[in-house]
């Protein structure tokens, strides 16, 4: 009898986690979700609750855990500037404490574990496209530096786990990423904009709008994620993982804007420090080795997601 995978995926009740989670089950896997619930709710994994393969623990992972299961996607961790740099160093600590219990649990039930790692390990890059091969350019003593020095070393110790134990890793370096579930007042540019058009209010471009970004719709990234679980044991990454089509904010904001037919105009408000200029990944390993690209363009993924929050507001 084929017993159903087991799966734990920490940070399982946040924006990325909820729809990994849901996936797998879809699957027919035995979901474990941990969170502590410090930027992920209950609420987007409810659909999830009546599912008798799913389970949710309220947990921090930067204190141990023991639990038996096959896979691990290690997602906790606060992606947003606004919540990563509300308490710097417990980004570091979960990001760090969080990876190295994470690896001890692998190491004891000898289970695959994943990392969600971070274009944000390239920093304010040099090089543009990013290729893994990228070393990156990175600030450590930065308001960003917890979030993006804490996700760099977390890759290190996976690395050094993969080599001292042998540990089956697989680790994705996720470009930006939106959808239904993106916490609405986490301040990201997807949420921020498309709350704001809803609203009829000024729609708030930091800078002058001209930095860019490459946003991969969340079901994209997920079927990414998946694919590198369960690609062979010696592809361990880093891999890039998202869409490469790549706007100024600027761009953005008129998309928000003429999709939802607002009325809202543009207000231009100070660049937050270290604000990347450019970001865009070279998703060529991910195509070659997983047979990955993106299929959601621009346009269809922000209609997705402006019927969530549309539907959020007024529930509200
Ligand atoms: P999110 O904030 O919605 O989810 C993170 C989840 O982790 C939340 O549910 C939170 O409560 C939980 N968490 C935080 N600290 C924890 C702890 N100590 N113990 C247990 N749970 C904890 O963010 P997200 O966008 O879903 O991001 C998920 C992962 O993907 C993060 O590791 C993030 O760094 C990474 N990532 C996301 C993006 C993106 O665009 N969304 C881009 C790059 C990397
Ligand atoms: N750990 C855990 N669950 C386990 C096994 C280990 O949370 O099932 C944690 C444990 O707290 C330990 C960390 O993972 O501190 C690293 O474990 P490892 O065995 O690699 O190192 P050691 O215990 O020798 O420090
Ligand atoms: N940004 C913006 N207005 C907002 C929120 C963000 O212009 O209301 C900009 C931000 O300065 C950055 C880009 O949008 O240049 C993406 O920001 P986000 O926080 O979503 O992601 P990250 O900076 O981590 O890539």
């Amino acid at each position: 009898m084929n017993l159903p995978k087991k799966v734990l995926v920490t940070g399982g009740a946040g924006f990325l986690g909820s729809h990994l989670c849901e996936r797998l089950l879809d699957a027919s896997c035995e979901v474990l979700c941990v969170d502590n619930f410090f930027t992920g709710s209950r609420q987007n994994v409810q659909h999830l609750t009546d599912n008798p393969r799913f389970e949710l623990l309220r947990h921090d992972i930067t204190f141990p855990l023991y639990v038996h299961v096959d896979e691990i996607y290690n997602l906790a961790c606060p992606a947003s500037p606004i919540h990563y740099q509300n308490d710097p160093v417990m980004t570091t600590r979960v990001n760090v404490h969080g990876a190295i219990n994470m690896l001890g649990l692998a190491k004891r039930v000898s289970a695959k574990i994943f990392q969600a790692s971070t274009s944000e390990v390239y920093g304010d890059p040099e090089i543009h496209p990013q290729p893994e091969s990228y070393w990156g350019h990175v600030h450590c003593v930065g308001p960003r530096s917890c979030y993006d020095e804490g996700k760099r070393c977390a890759e290190t110790l996976f690395f050094d786990y993969y080599r001292e134990h042998g540990l089956k890793i697989k680790v994705a370096r996720i470009f930006n990423t939106y959808g239904p579930h993106m916490h609405p007042h986490d301040g990201r540019v997807v949420s921020n904009f498309i709350i704001q058009a809803l609203q009829n209010e000024p729609i708030t471009v930091y800078g002058d709008g001209s930095q860019t970004r490459s946003f991969c719709y969340v079901d994209d990234l997920v079927e990414g994620f998946i694919r590198l679980m369960n690609s062979p044991d010696e592809v361990t990454g880093p891999m890039n993982l998202g869409n490469p089509g790549e706007f100024t904010i600027l761009e953005l904001a008129e998309k928000v804007i003429s999709i939802i037919g607002s009325s809202s105009k543009i207000s231009f408000l100070d660049l937050p420090a270290d604000d990347p200029k450019q970001r865009k990944p070279d998703i060529t390993q991910a195509k070659d080795v997983l047979g990955w690209e993106p299929k959601i363009r621009l346009e269809q993924g922000l209609l997705k997601t402006i019927a969530y929050f549309d539907n959020l507001l007024s529930s509200s």
